[in-house]
C-alpha cells in the first residue's frame, strides 16, 4: 500500500471531510424542511386546480434534485472517510497509485488520480464534476 500523505496532512483532510459532512447534513436537513413546507403549501393551495399540479410537481422535483445533489456528495464524503479509516485515503480506487496531495487539497473527496479520473470521465460523460 502506497501511503504518500503525512500523518499531519491526513489529520487535516480528516478535519476538512468531517466539517463537510456536518455542513452537508445541515444542508440536507434545511432542504428537506424547505421542500416539506413548499410541498404542503402547494398541496394546500394551487394543487386543488388540476392545471397547477404540474407546477407543484416541478417545484417538488427541483427540491429533490437539490437534496439528491447533497445526498450524493454526502455519500462520497462518507465513502472517503471510510477509506481513510482503512488507511486507504489518497489511494486511487482504479490503479492503486497515489492521488497526490495537491489534487486532494483541490478536491478532498477525490477517489482517483488525475489520469484515472480523465479516463473515467470519458466513459461517464456528465457524471462527476472534474476536480482539476
Ligand atoms: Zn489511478
Amino acid at each position: 500500500m502506497t501511503m504518500t500523505l503525512s500523518h499531519e496532512a491526513l489529520e487535516q483532510f480528516r478535519q476538512i471531510l468531517k466539517e463537510r459532512e456536518q455542513s452537508l447534513r445541515e444542508e440536507i436537513r434545511q432542504a428537506l424542511l424547505k421542500a416539506d413546507s413548499e410541498h404542503y403549501a402547494d398541496l394546500a393551495g394551487q394543487v386543488h386546480d388540476t392545471e397547477e399540479a404540474s407546477v407543484a410537481d416541478m417545484l417538488v422535483d427541483l427540491n429533490l434534485a437539490t437534496i439528491d445533489k447533497y445526498v450524493e456528495e454526502l455519500r462520497q464524503v462518507e465513502r472517503v472517510l471510510g477509506r481513510m479509516q482503512e488507511g486507504e485515503y489518497g489511494v486511487c480506487i482504479d490503479c492503486g497509485g497515489p492521488i497526490g496531495e495537491a489534487r486532494l487539497r483541490a478536491n478532498p473527496v477525490a477517489l482517483r488520480c488525475v489520469r484515472c479520473q480523465e479516463a473515467w470521465e470519458k466513459t461517464h460523460a456528465g457524471g462527476e464534476t472534474p476536480a482539476l
